[in-house]
């Protein structure tokens, strides 16, 4: 059987330094595990339109169909800020998101112990907090028709559409009530049931799909904004949360402030299953391509490590590999190691982005002792 295969697409400022560190674990688990992959790399964003005019080639694209998963650094920076929208660095990753159809983005919050007092909640509100948001990234009202800026009268009026199919909200319900069977069993969906009617709708095949396929997950239903509430007040109440796609985005990114660092934070994007059985799959950390840090060894490569962590249970089906990556890394944070992002505690010198995947490793190699 050839060997589970992996697309890099480092991309641009701080992409290719944590994407660096990543390789050197996938290294580590061919070396000491004998779990080897069919790794290939290719250029995306700001890189890719100045090799090829696009931010995305053509053969990218279809190498990022084949494959069993894509792992992408970041992209964007000021360089290519004026450059036309088409051809924008982050068109190559919405290129990649909307052709691969990767309608279940899921973004884990999870707080470390050794983190926990970087967040702005209290210690006790954070600390072993591990909670995942699955947010429907392809529908909604990011993309629903009628949109624009049009004219009545002597006025401008903005418009915006949300639109669900029952089929969309059944599959991304489907990949969160699948993800709580692998954690805790239990699934909150989010929406707006009692003033929109897609909320309504929302509710209602989210709880039809339970009924019919998944009755021993636990099921709950909460108004978006309780859910924000509920989220600042007591967020280990929740094990995996589901949700559209402009609700998503901002529990989402409340949900990671909850963890401290943006250099934390990792997430998985899937799709539809393949003829092989695994979801279409692209792992990248939430943060972007910080060309603040770029080039400088500042940046905290901890965010893209995670994401490796997610396409080893996600994609690979090994779920204590995965395991042992985490607690890796929650070893060397507990150890005190801290990139520049994570400074706050007195004495403490930072290490290079290279250090602590250096670190990480040897972590890694005292698992096995
Ligand atoms: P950013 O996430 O790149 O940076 C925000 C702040 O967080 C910066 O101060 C940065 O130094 C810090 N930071 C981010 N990641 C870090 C890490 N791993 N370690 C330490 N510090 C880290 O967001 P931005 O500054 O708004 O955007 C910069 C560029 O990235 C823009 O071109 C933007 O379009 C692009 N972007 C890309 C993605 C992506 O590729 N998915 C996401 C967001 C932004």
């Amino acid at each position: 059987m050839s060997n589970p295969s992996i697309l890099i697409l480092a991309g641009d400022g701080i992409g290719p330094e944590v994407m660096a560190e990543v390789k050197k674990i996938i290294n580590w688990y061919g070396d000491k595990r004998s779990i080897k992959f069919d790794v290939s790399e290719d250029l995306v964003g700001g890189c890719a339109y100045d090799k090829h005019g696009t931010p995305l080639h053509d053969d990218t694209m279809a190498k990022a169909q084949e494959v069993d998963a894509v792992l992408l650094g970041a992209v964007g920076g000021p360089k290519y800020d004026d450059l036309d929208f088409s051809v924008k660095p982050e068109r190559g990753l919405l290129r990649l998101r909307k052709e691969m159809d990767l309608y279940s983005n899921l973004r884990p919050a999870q707080c470390f112990d050794a983190l926990a007092d970087f967040s702005s909640l209290k210690r006790d509100v954070v600390a072993g907090l591990d909670i995942v948001i699955v947010r429907e990234l392809t529908s909604g009202i990011y993309f629903g028709e009628p949109r624009g800026i049009i004219t009545e009268g002597n006025e401008r009026v903005g418009i915006n559409t949300q639109r669900y199919t029952e089929s969309e909200i059944a599959r991304v319900a489907r990949s969160a009530f699948e993800l709580a069977r692998r954690r805790n069993n239990k699934v909150c969906s989010m929406e707006k049931a009692n003033v929109m009617e897609s909320g309504i709708l929302w509710r209602q095949v989210v709880t039809e799909i339970h009924q019919k396929e998944y009755s021993d997950v636990e099921l709950s239903h909460m108004y978006a904004d309780a859910g924000a509430m509920q989220l600042c007040r007591w967020p280990k109440q929740f094990d995996v949360i589901v949700t559209d796609n402009l609700f998503g985005d901002l529990l989402s990114d409340a949900a990671a402030m909850l963890t401290g660092s943006l250099g934390m934070l990792p997430s998985a994007s899937l799709g539809a299953p393949m003829a092989n059985g695994r979801p279409k799959a692209l792992y990248e950390p939430v943060h972007g391509s910080a060309p603040d840090i770029a080039g400088q060894g500042k940046a905290n490569p901890i965010a893209c490590v995670l994401s490796f962590a997610m396409a080893l249970r996600y994609s690979f089906d090994l779920g204590d590999e995965a395991d042992r990556l985490e607690k890796a890394v929650e070893k060397v944070l507990a150890d005190g190691v801290r990139t520049a992002d994570l400074l706050g505690e007195e004495g403490v010198t930072p290490v290079s982005t290279s250090e602590m995947g250096d670190k990480i490793v040897e972590a890694l190699d005292a698992s096995l002792a």
